[in-house]
């Protein structure tokens, strides 16, 4: 029986994962981004968008595709996307950026916090926080350059499957913005972690 932890609606977890073990990160309701950052267990390699982009040579990511740290060794690969549709460019999302864009003064929960407070919990220095894969969320790029938010295309009980390749902390958020879930309120995400 493989359990399966709930990263709470607009909340993070953080986890440790053995080179070789795989990450299954379920969306139970459907629609809902998350956010996804791993570090190397000490903490001095993060993943990094920019070395994926280099050796990967695009910018949307998939099954077989492997995901690179700052220091240019693989952390992650595809193994398996029931969605298809990821996005690696935009940071995420923070306090700021709902004062800036959307002019919230108060609290708002975010995902940058979020995944500093689980990498913190797990010893890690998390700045600065490297761009996350933004799983199942759903941006594209127009021709000019502009960036494009569309519904996230996650059903109901899709998955995505990250093998480590190498010993990770990884931390992980359902995002709490209405922009990248079709306006939606934030959902819970859930994940498994594979060890055979
Ligand atoms: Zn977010």
């Amino acid at each position: 029986m493989i359990e399966q932890r709930v990263i709470p609606a607009a909340g993070g977890v953080g986890l440790r994962l053995r080179r070789g073990e795989r990450l299954r990160i379920i969306d139970p309701q459907g629609g809902q981004s998350g956010d996804l950052v791993a570090f190397s267990q000490d903490g001095r390699e993060r993943l990094s968008n920019g070395r994926t982009f280099d050796y990967g040579g695009k910018i949307y990511v998939s099954t077989g595709d492997m995901l690179w740290s700052d220091r240019s060794h693989p952390m992650l690969t595809i193994l398996d996307d029931q969605v298809g549709r990821h996005d690696f460019l935009y940071s995420a999302c923070s306090a700021e950026m709902y004062r800036i864009q959307y002019g919230v003064t108060g609290d708002h929960a975010n995902c940058n916090d979020n995944l500093s407070a689980a990498l913190r919990e797990l010893g890690i220095d998390p700045e600065p926080l490297p761009t996350p894969l933004n799983v199942f969320m759903r941006v594209d790029v127009a021709a000019d350059g502009r960036l494009v938010f569309a519904p996230p295309q996650s059903r109901a009980g899709d998955a995505i499957v990250l093998r480590a390749e190498m010993d990770l902390a990884i931390a992980l958020s359902s995002c709490p913005a209405s922009t990248c879930n079709d306006g939606a309120p934030p959902m819970p995400l859930a994940f498994e972690i594979l060890v055979d």
